[in-house]
């Protein structure tokens, strides 16, 4: 499968905000949208007026950036949430959430969610005693994801957790750090996702 190889910090300034996709560096004033807060390229800078499709279609490349997705990746999960009980945009960000990649990266396990999938991919991690190297595996209420043994000298990781801090643990993940276990406590509301998200624009989006 593609996925994007350009700057990375271009993606934050392209929707205006930052989406932590760098690790430390979000946090310091190396960020790129603190340093250009306007849009790359060379009408970065000019007067522009959004319709409403491209509000829609701003807000839904800002999620699936944000969680590092493909466009057919991003369909299939917007497709499981609107089959699914509930609000449409609700579900789509909660199934975002529960990525294994994502919980890997709210864990504390690494800095950025791109890392975590990198994590993931070499096969560092297990869920319920047993190897798991697909980033998109979902987790579910009670399900324990825990660093392998031979992964718990990885300076990067032990880093990482070092700096969890920053980033503090959404409520809905329990971590155990002395045995670099994760517990999943609870599935993930919307009330856990405090990114500036109008999960509604994306529904929009794709009921046209
Ligand atoms: Fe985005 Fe992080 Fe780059 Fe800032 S440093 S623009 S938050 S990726």
């Amino acid at each position: 499968m593609s996925r994007y190889i350009g700057p990375v910090c271009r993606q934050c300034r392209r929707e205006g905000t930052k989406l932590f996709l760098k690790g430390d560096r979000c946090f310091t004033e190396k960020c790129g949208v603190e340093r250009r807060a306007y849009p790359p390229g060379q009408h970065g800078q000019g007067r522009t007026r959004v319709s409403d499709y491209g509000l829609q279609l701003r807000e839904k490349q800002k999620v699936k950036r944000m969680y590092g997705l493909q466009e057919a990746q991003f369909r299939l999960a917007m497709g499981s949430a609107t089959r699914m009980r509930g609000r449409a945009g609700e579900n789509l960000l909660s199934l975002l959430e529960r990525r294994l990649d994502n919980v890997v990266f709210r864990l504390g396990f690494a800095t950025s969610r791109a890392e975590a999938r990198q994590l993931v991919r070499h096969g560092h991690f297990e869920v319920e005693g047993r190897k798991v190297d697909i980033p998109s595996f979902r987790v579910k209420t009670g399900t324990k994801v825990r660093l392998r043994e031979k992964s718990r000298q990885i300076a990067r990781i032990t880093e990482a957790l070092a700096v969890l801090e920053r980033r503090s643990l959404p409520s809905w993940l329990e971590l155990d750090s002395e045995n670099f276990e994760g517990l999943v406590k609870a599935l993930p509301t919307r009330e856990d996702i405090t990114m500036p998200i109008q999960e509604q624009l994306i529904v929009e989006l794709y009921s046209r």
